[in-house]
C-alpha cells in the first residue's frame, strides 16, 4: 500500500497567545549551541510569587493561551510544579516544559500526566552526535528520563536542534523516537544567537546548514518519521515564489519572557536590547526608542528584515543582487499530515 504524506504550513493565529516563559538561566549543561545570554536576559531565579503574577499578567482569557516553561534548565527550579499548577488553575490552554532530559526535583512524581507535556532537547540518535552537542552522558540521562516519562503515561516531544554538527545523523532519529513511544517530533534550525555566535567569531559560522543541506535531508527524514506515526513538526525556512512573507510580530501574539523582566516578541532579536516590553510593578510597559517592533513592518525582498540584519551569512544572492530565496519568519512551521503508518525501517 502505497504512503503519500501532505505538508500543512500552520499558519499564524490572532485567536492564539504564546507564552515562551524563562523562569531561570541557570542551568546544569553548557550547550555549544545555548542562546541564553545571561547579560542581556539576566541570571536570577524567579520567586514563586512572580512567576504567579507573570502568569496572570500574560493569561488572555478571549484567546487560547498557551504556556512554555524554559529556562536556562526550568526543572532546576524547585517551584516548576507550583508554576504548572498555578497555569492550570489560571486556565492555559497547554503546558509544555521544555527539558534537557535530566528533570530535577523528582518532576515526573511531582505532576499528573493531563497537566503538561514535556518536551525533550534531543541533539543526536547516539551518544556520539548528542554528547559533543549537548555534553558527557548527556544522551543517556535524558533518553533513560524519556523512557520514564513516557512509561508514566505524560506526552512526550522531542525537539532536534538541526545544525551543520548533526544535520548528517537526523535520518536515525525516527526510529528511535519511535521505539522510545515519543509521539511529537520537532525538528528546528539552529539561531545564530548566544554560544553559536561566540564561538561562531574564533572558527566561522560552523553551524550554519546552507539551503542546499536542508532540503536535501530533512523533508525526506520529517516524512518518514510521520509515517511512523510521529506527529512532525518543522520550520518552514526558505518560501516558494508563490507563498506570501508574513511577520509574527505583526498578526499573532508571542511573548518571550526573561526573568530579568525583557519581553520580546522575536526571538531573533534576544541577543541585543531591543526588546519591546519590559515587566516593571507587575505591569506590561512598553519601552520609547528603537524596539524590534519598529522593524516588524518593513517589506525586503529577503523576507524576514532580522534574518537579514542579525543572520545575513544565512541568505544566498544571484550574481545580479536579487535573493535566491526568501526566508520566512523563525516562528512559521509546517506539519506533515500522515496518510499512513508503516513498520520501522530506515528512511
Ligand atoms: S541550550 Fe538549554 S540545556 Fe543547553 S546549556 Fe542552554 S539552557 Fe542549558
Ligand atoms: S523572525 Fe523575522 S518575521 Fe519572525 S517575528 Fe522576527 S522579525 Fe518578524
Amino acid at each position: 500500500m502505497a504512503h503519500t504524506n501532505t505538508t500543512r504550513t500552520l499558519s499564524f493565529s490572532a485567536n492564539e497567545r504564546n507564552l515562551f516563559f524563562h523562569i531561570l538561566t541557570a542551568c546544569n549543561l553548557s550547550c555549544r549551541h545555548c542562546y541564553i545570554n545571561k547579560e542581556q536576559h539576566g541570571s536570577n531565579t524567579l520567586s514563586p510569587q512572580v512567576i504567579a503574577d507573570w502568569l496572570k499578567l500574560f493569561y488572555e482569557e478571549d484567546k487560547q493561551s498557551n504556556v512554555i516553561f524554559l529556562g536556562g534548565e526550568p526543572t532546576l527550579h524547585p517551584d516548576l510544579a507550583f508554576a504548572v499548577k498555578t497555569a492550570r488553575e489560571l486556565g492555559y490552554h497547554s503546558v509544555t516544559i521544555d527539558t534537557n532530559g535530566f528533570l530535577h526535583h523528582d518532576l515526573l512524581n511531582r505532576l499528573t500526566p493531563d497537566e503538561a507535556v514535556i518536551s525533550f532537547s534531543l541533539d543526536g540518535p547516539t551518544p556520539k552526535v548528542n554528547d559533543p552537542i549537548r555534553g558527557e552522558g548527556v544522551f543517556a540521562t535524558c533518553t533513560d528520563n524519556i523512557k520514564k516519562a513516557v512509561k508514566a503515561g505524560f506526552e512526550v516531544s522531542v525537539i532536534y536542534t538541526a545544525s551543520a554538527l548533526n544535520i548528517e545523523a537526523l535520518h536515525e532519529m525516527p526510529d528511535l523516537l519511535h521505539s522510545l513511544g515519543v509521539t511529537h517530533f520537532f525538528v528546528q534550525v539552529v539561531g545564530l544567537r548566544g554560544n553559536s555566535v561566540v564561538e561562531g567569531k574564533e572558527t566561522g559560522n560552523f553551524m550554519q546548514l546552507s539551503h542546499e543541506k536542508w532540503l536535501s535531508i530533512v523533508p525526506r527524514v520529517v516524512d518518514y518519521a510521520a509515517r511512523l506515526g510521529l506527529r512532525v513538526v518543522y520550520p518552514k525556512v526558505y518560501l516558494s515564489q508563490d507563498e506570501p512573507f508574513s511577520c509574527a510580530g505583526n498578526v499573532s501574539e508571542n511573548f518571550f519572557v526573561f526573568p530579568n523582566g525583557r519581553v520580546y516578541l522575536c526571538p531573533l532579536c534576544e541577543d541585543y536590547p531591543i526588546h519591546t516590553y519590559e515587566i516593571m510593578g507587575n505591569q506590561l510597559v512598553k519601552k520609547d526608542g528603537l524596539v524590534e517592533e519598529n522593524l516588524f513592518s518593513l517589506q525586503i525582498p529577503e523576507g524576514c528584515v532580522m534574518n537579514k540584519l542579525l543572520q545575513p551569512g544565512t541568505i544566498q544572492y544571484e550574481t545580479n543582487g536579487t535573493p535566491r530565496h526568501r526566508i520566512s519568519c523563525c516562528l512559521l512551521k509546517q506539519e506533515i499530515v500522515s496518510q499512513g503508518i508503516i513498520s520501522q525501517k530506515k528512511a
